[in-house]
C-alpha cells in the first residue's frame, strides 16, 4: 500500500532532465506558432500523450512539468493513475458504456464523447460520482468525414447539441478532432480550420459551448496552434515512438 511517501514512487533524475528538454522544445515550438497567429502561447495547454509509457516515466514526465496527460484506454489508464501522483489525466479515446463510471471517477475530462447516448450517460454518472461538480468534457468531431475515426459528423452536431448542453451534470468545455494521417503538417491546417470554424459558428447560437479547441499532435501540433488549438495532444514529441502506431487502432 502507498502511503504518500515521495520514495514509493520513484523516478529517474536523467528522465525528469530528458523529458524538461523535450518539454521545452515543444512549448518553443508553441509559443513561435503562437507568436505567428497573434496569439497568447499561455493559451495553449500541453496534453502529453502517454499511452504505452510506464508509470515510472510518467511520474519524471510531471517531474519534468508534465503533468496533464492524456490516455486513449480507460484500461491502462486505470492501471497507471495510482501510480503517478500530481497529475490530471484526459481521455482521448474510446468510451465503453462499461467503463464509464470509471472513465468519471479518474479522468478531470473525458475529450472524447461522441454521442449523445454516451453524453447522457457520463451526466447520469457524474451526479452520483460528485453531485454538484459538473464533469467536463470535449465534443469529438470527425471533421473529415472519415470512416476510420470517431466523432460526431459535422452536420450531426449541431442537431444534438442542445441535448447535450441541457444536460446539467456536464460542462462541456468544446470540441476536438482526430486528423487524418496527413503526409505533411500543412494538409492538416484544412481540418484545423474547420473544427475552429464549426466551434465559432456553433457558439454563435449555443453560447454555453465552451471554446476550448482540442487538435494538433506531434506531427503538425505548431499548425493547429497557428489555428487556434487550445489544447494539443503529444506523445510521440515528448516521450519517443511508441512501439506500434495507435492511430492504426491499437494504441
Ligand atoms: C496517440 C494519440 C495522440 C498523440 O499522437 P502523437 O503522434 O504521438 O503525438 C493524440 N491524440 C490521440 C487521440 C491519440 O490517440
Amino acid at each position: 500500500m502507498r502511503n504518500g511517501d515521495p520514495a514509493s514512487y520513484p523516478f529517474d533524475p536523467v528522465e525528469v532532465a530528458a523529458l524538461a528538454a523535450a518539454r521545452a522544445r515543444v512549448l518553443e515550438r508553441i509559443e513561435e506558432a503562437a507568436r505567428r497567429a497573434g496569439r497568447a502561447p499561455a493559451d495553449v495547454r500541453i496534453v502529453a500523450v502517454s499511452k504505452t509509457v510506464a508509470p515510472s516515466r510518467l511520474r519524471a514526465a510531471v517531474a519534468a512539468g508534465l503533468d496533464l496527460l492524456g490516455e486513449n484506454r480507460v484500461q491502462e489508464a486505470l492501471g497507471k493513475i495510482d501510480q503517478v501522483p500530481g497529475a490530471a489525466w484526459h481521455l482521448i479515446g474510446p468510451v465503453q458504456s462499461n467503463k464509464a463510471r470509471r472513465a468519471v471517477e479518474a479522468f478531470a475530462v473525458v475529450e472524447s464523447v461522441d454521442s449523445v447516448a454516451l453524453a447522457e450517460r457520463l451526466d447520469r454518472i457524474a451526479a452520483e460520482v460528485h453531485p454538484g461538480r459538473p464533469f467536463r468534457v470535449l465534443l469529438q468531431v470527425n471533421v473529415d468525414a472519415d470512416p476510420a475515426k470517431a466523432g460526431f459528423p459535422v452536420a450531426g452536431l449541431a442537431a444534438a447539441l442542445p441535448r447535450i448542453l441541457a444536460l446539467p451534470n456536464l460542462e462541456v468545455r468544446g470540441l476536438m478532432t482526430v486528423g487524418r494521417l496527413v503526409a505533411t503538417p500543412e494538409a492538416a491546417r484544412p481540418t484545423f480550420v474547420a473544427l475552429r470554424r464549426l466551434s465559432e459558428t456553433l457558439r454563435r447560437d449555443h453560447p454555453s459551448l465552451g471554446p476550448d479547441l482540442s487538435m494538433g499532435m506531434s506531427d503538425d501540433f505548431p499548425v493547429a496552434v497557428e489555428e487556434g488549438a487550445t489544447l494539443v495532444r503529444i506523445g510521440r514529441a515528448l516521450f519517443g515512438e511508441r512501439p506500434r502506431d495507435p492511430r492504426r487502432q491499437d494504441g
